[in-house]
């Protein structure tokens, strides 16, 4: 079985948060000089580790090894989110890379291949899962002319000429090239921390659904007008969001979630009685039918809504994701490795957050592992996993790696 080298994997890791280092943690936006610079030097450690990089038209790293004849894709994203912590995506990719050294050193796994992926904006600056939706044929030029950075503005023809990535090719799916994809990630919840758990084997990642809902009124004075002939959009808001919340927590299941994250007055002045508001609520399982169950219930409550008035209540989907089971073999895969490594410390789990693997999934038998995230923090700089936690989930990862290659053999 391939050996890890643990003193180098969170030497990697920390040498790559210096990109962009903030506080504890990394702020390194898809296509930022630190993030550009990040790719350029992971390119190279995978270069060392005995593979052919590119980077590819839209920033992905991606590292082949044309000697082998079984292989495995291996990546995570190796951007941040704003002022984000330095293991999102990063963890996935260093031990990618250390696979891939591992592998190349261990006569038992002759013939075996460890690829690597870094892909491009999974966090979304841009475009969510850009890279990896690129990679497997989901992301057209004309889409690539329409998108503009969330923060900057800027477009992101302009982002990848500044970043020397302009017209590079884009790297594509070869099918049959890989045998699937495998991406471990720390948990990003505080399930496994919460309960004294060193490993989450992930069953299914969540399907997400996103809705604007609006509210029309009448916009007038916030003292001349009587209280019996406001129709008042504010108003009308805050009580379908209690309902919400209400109804949902009847009918949700155990790994239901529901935010509602966004909302605006108009004109949203202390004087002035809104004539419109809106707001967005998001709710994520991995069952569609709770998924489906809340859908349907919102639709109830605004029906019920625009029967009793007196303001006018409209629903639009925003945006939807179906709920990726992972593949069952890779998950029994990485459950073996990891009572092996930990006995009855792992735990089989769903994702709650959205990953490349579900994009990966569509073209491939796709897996996914989790290791704790402190106190369940993520997406801040302060987030953390102990060294003891990265380490054990790297042996326990290229365990689960090596079984399936073998499997498959
Ligand atoms: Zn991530």
């Amino acid at each position: 079985m391939p050996t890890i080298d643990g003193e180098r994997v969170v030497a990697d890791l920390k040498r790559l948060a210096e990109f962009g280092h903030y506080k504890t943690g990394v702020h390194r936006p898809t296509y930022s000089p630190d993030d550009v610079a990040a790719r350029h030097w992971l390119a190279g450690r995978l270069r060392e580790a005995g593979l052919d990089p590119v980077i590819d038209g839209v920033g992905n790293v991606i590292a082949y090894d044309p000697q082998a004849q079984r292989r495995l894709l291996i990546g995570s994203h190796s951007e941040t989110q704003p002022y984000g912590g330095w293991l999102d995506g990063a963890l996935g990719v260093i031990y990618g890379l250390e696979l891939a050294r591992a592998f190349a050193a261990d006569p038992d796994c002759a013939g075996f291949g460890i690829e690597v992926a870094a892909w491009a904006d999974e966090e979304g600056h841009y475009s969510s899962y850009l890279g990896s939706r690129s990679y497997i044929g989901g992301l057209t030029e004309d889409e690539i002319d329409r998108i503009t950075g969330r923060d900057t503005g800027k477009t992101l023809r302009a982002a990848l000429a500044e970043a020397g990535f302009a017209g590079r090719a884009r790297e594509r799916v070869e099918p049959g090239r890989h045998i699937g994809y495998l991406e471990a990630h720390i948990e990003q919840g505080d399930t496994l921390d919460a309960s004294g758990l060193h490993l989450g084997v992930v069953e299914t990642i969540v399907g997400i659904r996103n809705f604007r809902i609006s509210f029309t009124g009448e916009q007038n004075h916030a003292g001349t007008t009587r209280m019996v002939r406001r129709r008042d959009a504010g108003v009308a808001m805050v009580r379908l969001a209690t309902r919400i919340h209400d109804r949902f927590a009847e009918i949700a299941g155990p790994r239901t979630v529901w935010t509602i994250g966004r909302m605006g007055l108009e004109p949203n002045a202390p004087s002035v009685i809104p004539g419109h508001a809106e707001m967005q609520l998001q709710f994520r399982d991995p069952d569609p039918g709770y998924l489906d169950a809340c859908e349907s219930a919102l639709s109830a409550l605004v029906a019920d809504a625009n029967r009793s008035g007196p303001c006018r209540v409209a629903v639009e989907p925003v945006a939807r994701s179906a709920p990726t089971p992972m593949d069952p073999g890779f998950q029994a895969s990485i459950e073996a490795a990891a009572e092996h490594h930990a006995p009855g410390l792992h735990l089989r789990m769903p994702s709650a957050a959205g990953h490349d693997a579900a994009v990966l999934a569509e073209c491939m038998p796709a897996g996914m592992m989790f290791i704790p995230s402190l106190g369940g923090v993520s997406h801040h700089w302060s987030e953390d996993t102990g060294e003891d936690d990265i380490v054990l989930g790297a042996r326990v990862f290229a365990d689960a790696a090596f079984r399936i290659l073998q499997a498959r053999r």
